[in-house]
């Protein structure tokens, strides 16, 4: 470590000289600068920081400024940065060759950890969430002979074109409804319902049910800011499918093996088909994985007809970081994540209560977020009406004292176990500011 000096409230400028000579360069080279879209800071603007190295709890911009990181890379760092068996194990892997185009031995041990830990009977490893559900979403209508889908506005599944209409998160943070490019024969193959609402699910059954081939929907939607399901809506999602024999996809590409040793499924098991993996098994690396009950998944190729392949997945480095990760994740890793996700809501929460901001603190397990709403959000329009100038306020203060959030009101705060006492004091010294500049900003400022 270079620096040793945390920082504390303001105490870095809001120019970013090195970052902003970056973007500018990269917005020549690359559309908006960025190469996955809410990185570009649209929704709070200013530069976005451009990240020159992470270590354990911490990341340290090109300006060489340290901030305490609650993105974790969107989640899959739940060891924080270079852990150093995470890192010891993608360089022994490496030194090994990086990709054979074979099937190899760490493939096999990845599926055995995620069996194990998950309800999936088998697994196929893929490169990406979106490949994931992609692939997913592509098996089920093979199994079922039908072609529909079920999802619901404010969950997001990666950029597949049936699953972008009311995706959450980058798609509104730009306030785009849903994408040009994506044919209306595709959206005219979803059908989406309101979050939460069983009542939706039954009538869009009742009317359209012999042509549904499954619902997907987030283990726990953390893509719209963080809202748990309510009690029993993941089975009723099952029977319900079930009773009209559709398969129900659960996407725990967020929320596998971060709330959990098993994910969503750990804590609130539900009777699916379909299983979608990312993010924490991984490691860091490219690595996402689908898998459920053999009967369904034996439909794949080679095994079956329905097709899908991949010339990297089950990538030796990748599935190196994702075994290291999964082997050091035990019960103290999840209690750790549950009890710092817990501190760091609290110090918030705290603190804007304590500057008269309305807000709503919401967890799914140790994922959490912050509405700035004094009203319940329980699906997507609930979610949506919240005091975004207060929010941009709050991440911009937290920003210049040295803590790192995510860059929009609709996504998920993410803790992991390297989260130490200096950096949790940081977070305390910081979050009265915030809370300070959120309450000037915000609809009563
Ligand atoms: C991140 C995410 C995806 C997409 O994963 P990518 O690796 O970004 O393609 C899919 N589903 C959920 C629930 C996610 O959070």
């Amino acid at each position: 470590m270079t620096e040793t000096h945390p920082a504390g409230p303001g105490r870095y400028p809001a120019e970013a000289p090195a970052s902003e000579a970056l973007f500018d360069r990269a917005r020549t080279l690359v559309p908006g600068g960025v190469n996955s879209p809410v990185r570009a800071f649209l929704a709070v603007g200013g530069t976005p920081r451009f990240m020159a190295r992470g270590e354990g709890a911490w990341l340290v911009d090109a300006d060489g400024r340290r901030y305490v990181d609650l993105v974790c890379s969107w989640g899959p760092l739940i060891h924080g940065h270079a852990h150093p068996e995470v890192v010891a194990a993608v360089r022994a892997a490496a030194a090994l060759g990086t990709s054979f185009g074979t099937p190899t031995e760490g493939e096999v041990e990845l599926a055995a950890e995620i069996v194990a830990r998950t309800p999936v009977e088998q697994v196929r490893l893929v490169n990406s969430g979106t490949e994931a559900t992609m692939s997913a979403i592509r098996l089920a209508r093979g199994f079922t002979g039908r072609g529909t889908v079920v999802k619901f506005a404010g969950c997001y599944h990666g950029h597949v074109d049936a699953l972008l209409a009311s995706a959450g998160s980058g798609v509104a943070t730009l306030g785009l409804p849903d994408s040009p490019g994506v044919t209306g024969a595709a959206a005219s193959e979803t059908i989406v319902l309101p979050y939460n609402d069983v009542a939706a699910v039954e009538a869009a059954f009742a009317a359209r049910g012999p042509e549904i081939a499954a619902v997907i929907t987030e283990a726990a939607p953390g893509n719209m800011g963080v809202v748990a399901p309510r009690h029993g809506f993941n089975q009723a999602l099952a029977r319900i499918a079930h009773a009209h024999g559709a398969l129900l996809i659960v996407d725990e590409v967020m929320t596998g093996f971060r709330v959990s040793a098993g994910g969503w499924a750990g804590l609130d098991p539900v009777d699916a088909d379909l299983y979608t993996f990312g993010k924490v098994m991984g490691g860091g690396l490219p690595a996402a994985a689908f898998g459920g009950r053999a009967e369904v998944m034996g439909r794949l190729a080679p095994a079956g007809p329905v097709y899908q392949a991949g010339t990297l997945s089950g990538n030796p480095l990748a599935t190196a970081a994702g075994l290291a990760s999964l082997r050091l994740a035990d019960a103290a890793t999840y209690r750790r994540l549950d009890e710092t996700a817990a501190t760091v809501g609290k110090l918030a929460g705290d603190a804007l209560a304590a500057a008269g901001v309305p807000h709503r603190l919401s967890y799914a397990g140790n994922m959490f977020s912050i509405f700035f709403t004094d009203a319940d959000v329980y699906d997507y329009d609930t979610a949506r009406v919240q005091d975004v100038a207060a929010f941009r306020a709050f991440f911009h203060a937290m920003l210049a004292g040295g803590v790192y959030l995510p860059p929009s009101s609709f996504e998920s705060w993410f803790v992991s176990t390297a989260l130490d006492d200096a950096a949790l004091e940081q977070v305390a010294a910081v979050v009265p500011v915030a809370a300070q500049a959120a309450a000037a900003a915000g609809h009563g400022g």
